[in-house]
């Protein structure tokens, strides 16, 4: 396997460190070092940014930023196990990485970037990979502190955040994830690039906040996709009544047709209905 920095190959680290793969902490570790440069290089230029990395685990992605330039990569890794290891890229890479022992899901990212441009980069552990991009997408102030996402996510979930109305993919997260940032599906990785190798492809989606905010509130968003996708066949007059009688009025007053199906709405659609349906959500 290539070289890309002096340090020794991954395979020797985790076997000399005993980083047997835990799958209660969704570790299935990334070994080809040219593999993790690609990921490194697909967020774009580093050397002004602070990275922060969910899961460094044993260091391939880590050392990967470091070798892109990354002016300053802050790792969150919540087993212990990985930090000697990580100490150690850290002593080689002087003042660059700094290692916090903890859980992702509780960080404060407007201290970890401490003024400068924030950029999120991780093979995310499968376990909490949805519910921390939900957590930066619903950040509270917008333009958010992070100024772009490039994260590895199992494909099919990948293919949900990018989806677009009308295909089989597009529900709850893809509107989530349209309501916010511009998505994109830049590559797939094959589960052999693992190890352990998964049972399914990963692939890499890259994010960014959109330019113009669509504003509405976040519950309300929720609640209309949620009853809307909840039962994805059903006419729209029929999936939102649940959430109050007069939902046929309050569709219309969205500007859209009762009879439609909620795979055939646009986010900009969506947008509309949590507006009109606000009241209700509170
Ligand atoms: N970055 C490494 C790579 O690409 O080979 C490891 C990726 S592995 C899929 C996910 C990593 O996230 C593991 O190291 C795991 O221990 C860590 N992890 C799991 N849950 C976490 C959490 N809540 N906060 C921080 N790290 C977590």
């Amino acid at each position: 396997m290539a070289q890309i920095d002096d340090l020794p190959p991954l395979r020797d680290v985790i076997r000399e460190h005993g980083l047997d793969a835990r799958k209660s902490l969704g570790q299935n570790f990334l070994l080809d070092l040219n593999l993790t440069l690609k990921i490194a290089r697909a967020a774009g230029d580093l050397t002004d940014a602070t990275v922060l990395e969910v899961g460094p685990g044993p260091g391939g992605l880590t050392r990967a930023l470091l070798v892109a330039g990354a002016k300053k990569v802050v790792a969150v890794e919540k087993d212990r196990r990985c930090l000697p290891v990580l100490a150690e890229i850290a002593a080689r890479y002087p003042g660059r990485l700094e290692i916090i022992e903890g859980d992702a899901l509780e960080v404060d990212l407007t201290a970890i970037a401490a003024g400068e441009p924030l950029k999120i980069v991780a093979n995310l552990p499968y376990n909490v990979g949805t519910q921390l991009l939900l957590q930066w997408i619903a950040s509270s102030e917008w333009p958010p502190v992070w100024s772009s996402l490039t994260l590895m996510f199992q494909k099919e979930v990948a293919e949900r955040i990018v989806a677009s109305p009308g295909s089989k993919a597009y529900g709850r997260l893809g509107v989530l994830a349209g309501w916010r940032t511009n998505a994109e599906l830049l590559f797939d990785i094959s589960p052999k690039a693992f190890t352990p190798p998964p049972k399914v492809t990963s692939a890499i989606v890259h994010l960014t906040p959109r330019v113009e905010p669509l504003a509405c509130p976040l519950k309300a968003l929720e609640q209309v996709t949620a009853a809307a996708f909840g039962q994805r066949r059903k006419m729209l007059r029929a999936s939102l009544k649940s959430l109050c009688p007069d939902a046929e009025d309050r569709i219309v007053a969205a500007g859209l047709e009762p009879t439609r199906r909620a795979e055939e709405i646009s986010v900009e659609g969506f947008v509309e209905l949590a507006k009109a349906f606000r009241a209700e959500a509170g």
